[in-house]
């Protein structure tokens, strides 16, 4: 068997999430998945697709139109027109991520990631056989990366830089300059580039997520979004990269050999999100929005620290004064509340000391789920 595979890290979540798929009555603040169903627009689509023949094998890059309404959807936020040659569609963001790491970066190379991060990343890097070198989401500067904490690890092994903003767990979202600094790093010393940007339509507070591909100045930049938080698809199995030509083919090749192309139906569903109407979204947005400062006023009142993410649907709450570690705390947790919540160290060395909630659930369970956690954090202050 796989030695590879048996000493792959874990995912580090399931841990509640396996406890909390088998008590109906508990709390699911651990899982990164939105509370809704797919919009019935959608889900439409999806039917009239099969009648009309949409089931056979498609382009292995997807169907044509497709990736046309996917570099339409995309080109405002990369400030020029996307060319169709630039699109391929992915089972999933989670596909397209390790396309790409398939496509620009060779066994043995070391391959920079945040920390913390979404932990499939240092699966993938581990199932490729990449090393996975951790750079610093410094809370220290508004949990954005520093130019010295980059610089500092980089090797002439070096050959890729994953960035995710807004960030999976912190909500962190990353500012014109730091975008600037690592794009300028990564041309320094001659880095790809991989941004992760499947929380780009949802931000706070005025805030607006800069994609990276924005700033690319010659190709190294390889854009990843997806279906699954913005439409409530996640169980479609629908993604995206866009990339220069040469990369995007080479991400085609892996398609031939992994699966070959992305479920015809579904791709026929995401062509009517992005060109369908946009309420579902916007209503959600601003539905996370009222949960974001609800969940974070009930932190503060209980006098609990917690970064106030300016994207994405979570909270990275500090939990070190309960006198636990995360993976304690978020057991005790679960057993005396039935609350599930994933504990920090699951993405990275930095979370120690730290929880993930999701406030993609719904408000008042959230809320009762919020109130537990603050008061097992003051239980022994
Ligand atoms: N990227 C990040 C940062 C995520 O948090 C997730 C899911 O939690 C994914 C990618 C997975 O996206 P998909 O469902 O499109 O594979």
């Amino acid at each position: 068997m796989s030695k590879t595979l048996q000493t792959m890290p874990g995912y580090g979540i399931p841990l509640v999430l396996d406890k909390a798929v088998n008590v109906s009555e508990c709390i699911r603040l651990e899982a990164g998945e939105p509370n809704y169903v797919t919009p019935k627009y959608i889900c439409d689509a999806a039917a009239r697709a099969m009648e009309e023949g949409y089931t056979k094998y498609t382009p292995l890059l997807g169907y044509a139109s497709v990736r046309e309404a996917i570099a339409r959807d995309n080109s405002e936020k990369v400030g020029r027109r996307i060319d169709l040659s630039e699109v391929i569609v992915t089972t999933g963001a989670t596909m397209a991520l390790h396309n790409a790491l398939r496509a620009v970066a060779e066994e043995g190379d070391e391959v920079l990631l945040p920390d913390p991060c979404w932990p499939a990343y240092k699966m993938q890097l581990h199932s490729l056989g990449l090393k996975a070198v951790p750079y610093l989401m410094d809370e220290k500067n508004g949990m954005m990366p520093t130019r010295e904490g980059i610089e500092s690890l980089i090797t002439p092994k070096t050959s890729v830089i994953i960035v995710n903003s807004p960030s999976n767990p912190t909500g962190a979202v990353f500012d014109e300059a730091t975008i600037r600094m690592m794009i300028d790093l990564a041309v320094q010393y001659d880095l790809y580039v991989i941004s992760d940007e499947i929380y780009d339509f949802l931000t706070y507070d005025g805030v607006k997520a800069l994609s990276f591909k924005r700033f690319d100045p010659d190709g190294r930049v390889i854009m990843i979004g997806g279906a699954s938080k913005k439409y409530a698809m996640p169980g479609w199995r629908i993604g995206f990269a866009i990339a220069q030509p040469e990369i995007v083919q080479l991400m085609g090749r892996v398609m031939t050999t992994y699966g070959m192309n992305t479920c015809c139906i579904a791709q026929k569903a995401y062509e009517a999100a992005i060109t369908g109407p946009q309420d579902f979204v916007r209503e959600s947005v601003e539905s996370y929005r009222d949960r974001r400062d609800t969940t974070l006023a009930i932190c503060r009142e209980a006098n609990v620290p917690v970064f106030s993410p300016q994207g994405a649907f979570y909270l990275w709450i500090d939990i070190s004064a309960s006198g636990m570690s995360a993976d304690r705390f978020a057991e005790v947790l679960f057993e005396r509340h039935l609350v599930g919540v994933a504990p920090g160290p699951a993405f990275g060395a930095s979370g120690e000391g730290k929880i993930r909630v999701s406030i993609a659930t719904e408000k008042e369970a959230l809320c009762r789920g919020v109130r537990w956690i603050c008061e097992l954090v003051n239980e022994n202050r």
